[in-house]
């Protein structure tokens, strides 16, 4: 069913087309006319599905022409990516109608977001610090809010901001539309749907599909010692065009790009602990191609839109099972496909184990050819029951083999073990080819 048909203004469907888009997606199909028609809205579904515009179309063609004063429509975003991401969506979309926007979100002096509210914007997208904020200051009034948008609840609630949530939905008009957009649906999201919603209906859209489609999925086994080298190896062989390369944590992301830039790679680095202006600055530069590879830490793995992600690298093996989803969901989008690489130790066992329950599918070990695996082999990730392999042992990371001290530059090229063993060539790479076809040598 093309969007004319979903009972959209023209305007709203110029807007859908000028973005390129022909078809409703699944969740744009189902979703648009449940908003249409006033419903309260349940929706799970991943990133990457069109979910933006599942919620945006229908609402900015419920508000008619733009008035002034205090918004009508709010939506609350997890990550100040995000919400810059989502408010970017409604102004595209909406660029036929005279309906205007705003984001706010912390990171930034808050003087030019003060000034654009007093002029007026009928939709704000925020982060729930700075709102609460602008709400303690009596900047802003929630009580012309007739629809609100609470978008990726399962991160607000996994980054503790629930409670602020519920109190700005304390704050808006009882008689309004809600809502509710989440990648997974945890109990504690039901809580929250009956504080906030009344009488939702109810959208999945699958998420076995919605993992596997488009993304070939492999794991590399590897000791701990040998994890850089492993990843040094695999981004010499194949032809990587945009890699996001995620880490658990902030220390360990910062490490591992300070390591590839010394191999020569080109790296943005993105994680709670950069300033505003720095995250921008990563995500604009790895857009843009400037920067091949982002590392990053899990903020980077909800909803951020990025064309073109031809892989994403677990440095780590994400400990919530949810978080791979949503680190991989950055590649194989809209129906390109991707690869979604996992570097795992004998250590990490439980948690590809979890990971592999999680998503309904084990995932092939693919040994690498040519490298210079400690003991000759590639070690074994027994995930064949949970729990296997121990707890992980946090901060045992390390960077290079042997003990190698950080900051000793130079050693991972002068070193190379994953270097092909015989010079010249490319790597052939296969977008839709067996998992791990990517790695061998065009011979
Ligand atoms: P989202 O899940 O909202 O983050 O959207 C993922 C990507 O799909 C974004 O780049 C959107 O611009 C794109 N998209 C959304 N809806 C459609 C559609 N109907 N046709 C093609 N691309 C779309």
């Amino acid at each position: 069913m093309p969007f004319s048909q979903l009972g959209l203004f023209s305007s709203l469907v110029r807007g859908a087309q000028a973005l390129g888009y022909t078809q409703p997606t699944p969740i744009q199909a189902r979703a648009i006319p449940a908003v249409l028609a006033g419903r309260d809205v349940i929706a799970s579904a991943q990133t990457g599905t069109g979910k933006t515009a599942a919620f945006a179309l229908p609402v900015l063609n419920r508000l008619g022409p733009h008035r002034p004063g205090s918004p009508r429509v709010l939506v609350l975003e997890p990550t100040r990516e995000l919400a810059v991401q989502v408010e970017t969506a409604f102004r595209e979309l909406g660029r036929f109608t005279d309906l205007k926007t705003l984001v706010l979100h912390g990171g930034v002096p808050p003087g030019p977001q003060r000034n654009a509210l007093r002029t007026g914007a009928d939709i704000v997208v925020s982060t729930t610090g700075r709102l609460r904020e602008f709400l303690d200051l009596k900047l802003i009034r929630l009580d012309s809010v007739g629809v609100l948008i609470l978008d990726e609840v399962d991160r607000m609630l996994d980054m503790g901001f629930i409670d602020d949530v519920k109190a700005i939905v304390k704050l808006c008009p009882p008689a309004r539309q809600t809502l509710l957009f989440s990648a997974t649906v945890p109990p504690k999201l039901e809580d929250i749907a009956r504080f906030a919603l009344r009488d939702p209906e109810r959208i999945a859209i699958a998420r076995a599909q919605a993992v596997t489609a488009t993304i070939n999925h492999a794991i590399h086994t590897v000791s701990e010692d040998q994890k850089f080298d492993l990843l040094l190896a695999l981004l010499q062989r194949a032809d990587f065009k945009s890699v996001i390369v995620f880490s658990r944590t902030r220390h360990g992301a910062d490490r591992i790009a300070h390591h590839l830039r010394i191999a020569n790679h080109a790296v943005a680095v993105m994680h709670a602990e950069r300033s505003q202006a720095q995250r921008v600055a990563a995500l604009a530069g790895f857009k843009s191609g400037k920067q091949g590879i982002l590392v990053a830490t899990d903020i980077a793995a909800r909803g951020l839109d990025v064309a073109g992600v031809s892989h994403v690298i677990n440095y780590d093996v994400p400990q919530n099972p949810e978080d791979y989803v949503h680190r991989i969901g950055r590649t194989g989008r809209a129906q390109v496909t991707g690869d979604a690489l996992m570097l795992a130790t004998p250590e990490e066992a439980g948690a590809v184990h979890a990971i592999e329950k999680f998503i309904g599918q084990s995932i092939p070990r693919i040994p690498l050819e040519g490298f210079a695996y400690a003991g000759g082999s590639p070690p074994e990730v027994d995930s064949s029951k949970p729990g296997a392999g121990g707890p992980r042992r946090p901060g045992r990371q390390r960077l290079g083999a042997g003990g190698q001290q950080q900051g000793e530059p130079g050693r991972h090229q002068s070193r190379a073990p994953g270097r092909p063993a015989h010079g010249g060539g490319h790597p052939t790479y296969h977008s839709k080819g067996k998992p791990g076809a990517h790695w061998r040598r065009r011979s």
